[in-house]
């Protein structure tokens, strides 16, 4: 049968809506555009409004008062500058997104309503060495049971956002080579993940949503030009460049811990020589210090190696004096080449 019989014909989604160009439609992006702006920037008041979509203080009032009539947002009093205003707060609909951080032995899923609050949240230990399958499977289940402990119809799913340690090439969605998750690399999990999850997903390297998070949601919403760096079993970073996260040519950006430290150094799991995460990740602070735990007969983690430091253990500190040093380095090297205002260090 022909995909689309006259008789058969699926209405057309765009009858509905009001001819570009028209007056209605005009309103529509309008309405759109505060909608956007709340819910990046939270509750605000009219006059913010104003000045983050760039619309007279007069046409968010009027769209304000639609919307507010049609219970897509409300209002509350407050205070602005000392003067009464008006606080707009987009009303929640019962719909929900999820965002899946997948590491290299963890699992953590949340659920948050469109205006970023969040209602469940979970974590849970993935084996070393998981297959990219393994690692789904437990994402989706995870997802499944905060659902229903929260009480919402998979129907409220709106779509979900998740962060791989790893590098992804944007044309293809894959998981390159050097990525955390060695048993990833060539899965196109943008499919896979959309497939499983049946909801619209998106999925970007963690330390690029590292640094999105800083200037969404973190304490650095008016910096332009930041650089976020996640040190953990890998090393790399995220950058935002004139407002925006910066993507390169297809995606890989920011690699950072595969720069090289030194000629000599061990080889990295990237097949280079003394590159930065030879000297400075988690897991090589672990290896150095590993006899230190066998000695005490438990094994070490970062917990451990923080423990340690603090109580001035010479050892220790000589492994993260090197460790900073050569992230110190590396980010000097980011700094004269990109000048940004801000940079965050995160991770383990
Ligand atoms: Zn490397």
């Amino acid at each position: 049968m022909p995909a689309e019989s006259p008789s058969m014909a699926r209405p057309n989604p765009s009858a509905s809506l009001p001819k570009p160009g028209s007056q209605s439609a005009l309103r529509e992006r309008n309405q759109q555009r505060v909608i956007a702006a709340l819910m990046s920037g939270g509750p605000q008041t009219q006059a913010e409004l104003s000045r983050q979509t760039g619309l007279s203080t007069a046409t968010v009032s009027n769209i304000v008062k639609v919307m507010a009539s049609t219970g897509i947002v409300s209002t509350a009093p407050t205070t602005s500058s000392g003067r009464r205003a008006l606080s707009v707060i987009l009303n929640e609909t019962g719909q929900v997104a999820a965002g899946i951080d997948i590491g290299r032995r963890h699992l953590r899923v949340v659920l948050a309503t469109p205006t970023y609050r969040v209602l469940q949240e979970a974590a849970v230990a993935l084996p070393l060495g998981h297959s990219a399958m393994d690692g789904l499977t437990a994402a989706s289940e995870l997802l499944d049971t905060l659902l229903e402990s929260g009480g919402i119809p998979r129907s409220a799913l709106l779509g979900a956002g998740i962060g791989i340690p790893g590098p992804i090439d944007r044309r293809t969605g894959t998981v390159v080579q050097g990525a955390i998750l060695p048993e990833w690399v060539g899965i196109n999990i943008h499919e896979t993940f959309s497939e499983q999850l049946q909801v619209p997903v998106l999925i970007d390297n963690d330390a690029n949503l590292g640094a999105l998070a800083q200037v969404t949601w973190g304490p650095h919403g008016a910096v332009d030009n930041l650089m976020f760096m996640k040190v953990a079993s890998g090393i790399g970073s995220g950058l935002v460049l004139n407002g925006t996260l910066y993507y390169g040519n297809v995606g890989v950006t920011g690699e950072l811990g595969h720069t090289t430290i030194n000629e000599q150094g061990a080889i990295c799991r990237c097949g280079n020589r003394g590159c930065l995460e030879t000297v400075a990740s988690t897991s090589t602070m672990i290896d150095l210090l590993g006899h230190r735990g066998r000695d005490a007969g438990e094994p070490v983690d970062t917990r451990q190696i923080i423990d340690w430091a603090l109580t001035g253990d010479t050892a220790t500190l000589r492994v993260i004096d090197d460790a900073g040093t050569a992230i110190g380095r590396a980010l000097a090297h980011m700094a004269n080449l990109i000048n940004p205002e801000t940079i965050v260090i995160g991770g383990r």
